[in-house]
């Protein structure tokens, strides 16, 4: 049993200009459907891999889109780009003051994009009711480890209550699948990813264990200091029978393994050793308003400016669909030439 890498699209490019309508595509012939929206680039926590221990220069509120600018952008999205997924995270989301107002404008949108939540499960517990009521579908709760020193040690806050609380809340307000996105620390990961899932299975949890990407402020990821998808898989199957999910992958970035004959599943996302770019459907927008063709691009289109200076809706689109034609093939993590992005994942949105 092996993890499939979809690789890079394999199919010819197409040349000239971005089209004008239909769907927000690339030159490989992939279609953007799924938006990731980032609400803000603060956070609670300083994961390792993700933000650096102290320090790190918040934007400012005048960088930051407005509610305005941010709602007429996902009409957009939605309405003129064909975006079908909407999944709101950050830094993290929950320090948005207007997450619930946003997502309410979203869930009024037609047609009715599916709307979901990336977070690190801190206060979720006064708001998942709340977020639900607003028309939030779904949530996928950060959690790396179950055992406090562990979890301190990879947040470098003493939080994990906080997060455990969250996740039961959103179980109980009916916010399902409720799915657990583990990173894995090298030192502790493969015990942790252990127990995480026998933790995720007693409470009805969809984990998912992500490959660590390098997107860390301090830049110092290297492929040695990680676990690979390989390593966790092999693992867990020393403590799980885990069995190929047979329902069609599509896009997704998980592939799904049943444990001990389902119906649980568990997802391993192997973003690094087996990329999976030639199905990407994703558009990102940075919470100062910057479209983002790709987690590792290097360039980013300006649309809050765009908007500043009293464009159109006809402009904004336009901008967009350049953006995303630009899309390059792959990551390309495993290119010689590799260089990581400036903006670290708490300043891009994951
Ligand atoms: N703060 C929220 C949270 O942690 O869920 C939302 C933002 S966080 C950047 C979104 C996701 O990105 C989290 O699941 C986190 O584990 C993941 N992430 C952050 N840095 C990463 C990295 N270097 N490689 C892989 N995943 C990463
Ligand atoms: Fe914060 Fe999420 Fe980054 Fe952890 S992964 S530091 S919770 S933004």
């Amino acid at each position: 049993m092996t993890i499939i890498a979809l690789g890079v699209p394999s199919v010819s490019r197409r040349v000239g200009p971005a089209p004008v309508g239909g769907p927000l595509v690339d030159t490989y012939g992939r279609v953007a459907t799924d938006l990731r929206v980032s609400l803000t680039d603060r956070c609670n926590l300083r994961c390792t891999y993700c933000m650096p221990a102290e320090g790190l220069d918040w934007m400012s509120g005048e960088q930051l889109l407005n509610t305005d600018e941010l709602t007429r952008l996902l009409r957009i999205a939605v309405t003129r780009l064909g975006v079908t997924r909407v999944r709101f995270t950050g830094g993290e989301p929950l320090l948005a003051k207007h997450l619930e107002e946003v997502v309410a404008a979203t869930a009024a949108l037609r047609p009715r994009p599916e709307i979901t939540l990336t977070t690190n499960g801190i206060g979720l517990h006064r708001r998942a009711a709340g977020l639900k009521g607003a028309g939030l579908n779904r949530i996928n709760v950060s959690l790396d480890t179950v055992d406090a020193e562990h979890f301190a040690h990879i947040t470098r806050r003493d939080r994990l209550a906080d997060v455990l609380a969250g996740l039961a809340a959103a179980h109980r307000v009916g916010l399902q699948p409720v799915k657990v996105n583990a990173v894995l620390d090298p030192m502790t990961g493969l015990e942790d990813a252990v127990s995480l899932l026998r933790f995720s299975l007693e409470h009805d949890y969809q984990l998912r264990i992500i490959e660590q990407m390098p997107l860390d402020a301090g830049h110092e990821w290297s492929r040695g200091k990680t676990l690979g998808a390989d390593e966790v898989l092999a693992t867990l199957q020393r403590h799980f029978t885990l069995t190929p999910d047979p329902a069609p992958r599509g896009s997704a970035p998980a592939q799904l393994w049943l444990v001990d004959g389902g119906p649980a599943t568990v997802g391993i996302i192997a973003s690094v050793s087996h990329a999976f770019c030639s199905a990407c459907d994703r558009t990102r927008l940075t919470a100062d308003g910057q479209v983002r063709s790709c987690l590792f691009s290097r360039e980013e289109t300006d649309l809050r400016a765009l908007m500043r200076s009293g464009a159109d809706d006809d402009a904004v689109e336009g901008a967009w669909r350049a953006a995303m034609w630009a899309k390059p093939a792959g990551h390309g993590i495993n290119d010689p030439d590799f260089v990581q992005p400036d903006r670290p994942m708490s300043a891009i949105g994951g």
